[in-house]
């Protein structure tokens, strides 16, 4: 469910020339209303909740509603980072029931900002003409990559 933002929390990030959540959002959604302060996603249903701008607000005021296949049905998602670990709050819709928290590491020994976007995968012009994917044939553990078989292999 789209991201929204809890305008009690928002502080329109005033102390930035661009708020960090409309710098951060890879669809140009979040928007900031100069005049309350106050920013909002201007667009719900384009929101592809990848939880870039929860991740990255200042005030943690950005909030996306997690999905079934995950949490319970109206439970909120709220990841905290830091430079060694990122800590995710799950609060569902019952209050009554403590939140549960996840930490997991983030890369070690890679400076935070400093994260190579396409590793060492190739990202050539001729690469993007190629038939198999960006990480194949060496993601797939193999040298050659997917085989075509012409009719199906006995085992
Ligand atoms: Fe408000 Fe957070 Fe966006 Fe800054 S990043 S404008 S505090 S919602
Ligand atoms: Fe943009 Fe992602 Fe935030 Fe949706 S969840 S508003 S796509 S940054």
């Amino acid at each position: 469910m789209p991201s929204f933002v809890i305008a009690s929390k928002c502080d329109g990030c005033k102390a930035l020339d661009k708020t960090a959540c409309q710098y951060i959002c890879p669809n140009d959604l979040m928007t900031l209303n100069s005049q309350l302060m106050k920013a909002y996603n201007r667009d719900p249903s384009m929101c592809w909740e990848c939880y870039s701008c929860v991740k990255i607000c200042p005030t943690q005021a950005i909030e996306v509603r997690g999905y079934a296949d995950f949490v319970p049905l109206g439970a909120s998602v709220t990841p905290m980072r830091s430079s060694e670990d990122i800590l995710w709050t799950v609060q569902f819709r019952n209050k009554e029931i403590k939140p549960k928290r996840f930490k997991f590491p983030t890369r070690r020994g890679v400076a935070e900002g400093k994260a190579q976007p396409f590793d060492h995968f190739p990202t050539g012009d001729a690469d993007l003409k190629s038939p198999t994917l960006m990480s194949e044939p060496a993601g797939l553990n193999n040298e050659v990559g997917p085989v075509k078989f012409d009719k199906i292999p006995t085992l």
